[in-house]
Order: C-alpha cells, then structure tokens, then sequence
C-alpha cells in the first residue's frame, strides 16, 4: 500500500513540490494516523519552502500544519479514540512531561515540534499524528472550516485570550485584518466587547476587516497610519496591538499605544530585529508580550466559538491535493484575501 502526498524537495521560491506516492504512515505507540479531510496553507509553509525558517528542516518533507480528518487507525496505548472519530490536529507537537507542560503550556514544550515541518504533515492523504494532538472536531463544524482556522484562529484564541486578555471597552488594533489571524483577531476581539481598528494595505483588504467586524480600518499603505490610529481614538491610543508582521511595523506600533497598552504579537515576516525606545515603555507602563502558536484548549476554544456562529471562516479557494502547487503561488501573490484550503 501506499499513498499520495506532496512533498518539499528543494528550498526556493518557489521550492520543488512533488506530488507522488510514498509508503503509508503507521501508528506507533501513542500514535494514531488520520485519514486527511482538509488541510490548511499558511504563511509558515512559504516560509519553510523557501528555507527561511530560524531551524533547520530535512527534505524530503511533506508540508501542512493545519489537519482536519478522521481516525483511521489507533496505535498502541492510546485511549479515548476510536476510528472515524472526526478531529483536528494541534501542530504544536509537545512531549506532555516537561514543566511547562504540566501546566498546560504546550506551546512553549523544551522539546516542542511543528507538525508539518519536524515531522511529516496533512498535504497527504494520510497522516500519523501523537494522540496527544488530537482535538474532537464538534458535531457542526466541517473539515475545510476547522482546516481554514484551526492554525490561524487559535493563534489568535491564544493571542487575545491567554496572552494578553481584552478587557470589555478596550480599544484594539488588529495589524493586517485581512490575515488569517488577523481575521480571527478582529472577530474574537469584537466578541469580547472591544472597539476595533484594523489595518490593511489595500481598498479590498480593508474592506474585508470591515466585514469581519472591524469598527474602523487605516491604510497601512500610508506614512502616517499610526497618526490615524491615534485621531480614531481621540489622541488616547489603544490598549491592545495584536501584531504579526515585526520590523518597522512593530516599532511603529509603540506610537498608536494608550498608557498602560500592550503590543501581543506571534510573528515577524517583515523583520526579526527591531529597535525600541526605552524611555516611552516604562514611563507609560507599556508592555510587549510574546506568543507562540497555542494549547489544544485554545484550539477546543475555536472550534466551540465556531459551532457556536461566534466565528467565521473566509476561504477564498479550496484546491485539491494535485493542486497543491497552485495554492502555494497563490498565497504567495499576496492576492489572496481568506483561507486557502487542501483536501487531499
Ligand atoms: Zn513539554
């Protein structure tokens, strides 16, 4: 037996993709494999293809985080799953011994792995995946939803729950709202009672925050957008930045703070150094927190708020896995506004 999957050859932009047949996973102890239903694209798998990721990655490697499906077959030891039980994957992979995840931190795990980079992931037709990754999908939410926020929702989820809660009446930023966790970002803070402003580079991105929920949005085109952050709110500045860009954004965040504010932020594609103003940070008490991918309860959290009509999905395209190629170019053009989706 044997099955059809992508993987990632070579390192480029675009990297190699292959699209073939390889040996079919097997459980091992605590292990189960899934038969993939969906499978969501991210930033981080562009990221990964064109080898630009702080860790090194072995090739032949096949791609894909973001996994929903269906148990197929349970390996030894594992309890609580039967076959055709309907899941998604947390792709923060965790050893469930270490300090901090005896307290349920699982994103930070000293031996932490990334699904779909460390180990083989969901561009493939099947997968094998610790039990201990597994969350129940709930009964009415299908595989492309939980595969379109899953990664990107959860992360979000952790960002504004976990890391830096919104307090009911606070002002929130949400960096690029037309992002994936931008777009979970705006509809999550607006839940819990925030005014929000988000910001997007272009005429149908911001229009897109705005269908999400967004009160107000600025052109992060423009030179002076921290100044229209701060005439939104009076000259007050808002209280929560949720940030995932870095580089100069990042910095230029500092300037759109209340008093008090913090900037959360879980990623840095337009630059990893960043400098900072010490002066401002304490002398208005501001705070910059780190976060880092999510538990399984902030995924649980999603999917709940999902089948509770809480949060939406935006998928722009779902693509087959012999497609899988165009998906990747398409998130690349940076045209794309929603979710792109496999289902192998
Ligand atoms: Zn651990």
């Amino acid at each position: 037996m044997g099955m059809k999957a992508i993987q990632l050859i070579s390192h480029g932009a675009p990297g190699q993709l292959r699209l073939g047949d390889v040996p079919d996973p097997v459980a091992a102890d605590g292990e189960v494999v899934v038969r993939v239903r969906a499978c969501g694209l991210n930033r981080l798998d562009l990221w990964m293809e064109e080898g630009k990721l702080p860790v090194p990655i072995s090739l032949p490697r096949i791609p894909g985080g973001e996994i929903s499906g269906e148990v197929l077959q349970v390996g030894t030891g594992v309890t609580g799953w039967k076959q055709g039980d309907a899941v998604a994957v947390q792709s923060n992979l965790f050893c469930g011994e270490c300090e901090f995840c005896a307290r349920g931190e699982e994103s930070i795990c000293l031996k932490g792995k990334l699904l779909g980079m460390d180990r083989d992931g969901g561009f493939a037709e099947r997968v094998a995946v610790p039990a201990s990754a597994l969350v129940r999908l709930p009964s009415d939410v299908d595989f492309v939803t939980s595969a379109s926020l899953t990664l990107a929702g959860s992360t979000a989820m952790h960002m504004l729950t976990q890391r830096a809660p919104v307090r009911q009446g606070d002002w929130v930023l949400v960096i690029g709202g037309a992002s994936g966790v931008g777009s979970a970002a705006i509809q999550i803070a607006r839940q819990l009672g925030a005014y929000v402003i988000s910001s997007g580079s272009s005429e149908a991105k911001r229009q897109f925050a705005l269908d999400r929920g967004a009160h107000h949005v600025v052109d992060s085109s423009a030179d002076d957008w921290p100044a229209e952050v701060r005439k939104i709110t009076g000259k007050r500045g808002v209280d929560l930045v949720v940030e995932h860009v870095g580089g100069d954004t990042l910095a230029r965040c500092f300037t759109c703070l209340a008093r008090g504010g913090t900037i959360v932020t879980c990623g840095a594609t337009a630059g990893r150094e960043v400098s900072l103003s010490l002066w401002p940070l304490f002398v208005k008490e501001h705070k910059l927190v780190g976060s880092y991918g999510r538990n399984r309860k902030d995924i649980a959290a999603t999917l709940e708020w999902v089948a509770a009509g809480k949060l939406k999905p935006a998928v722009h395209q779902v693509y087959p896995l012999a497609q899988t190629r165009a998906a990747y170019d398409a998130l690349r053009s940076r045209s794309v506004v929603g979710k792109v989706v496999i289902t192998p």
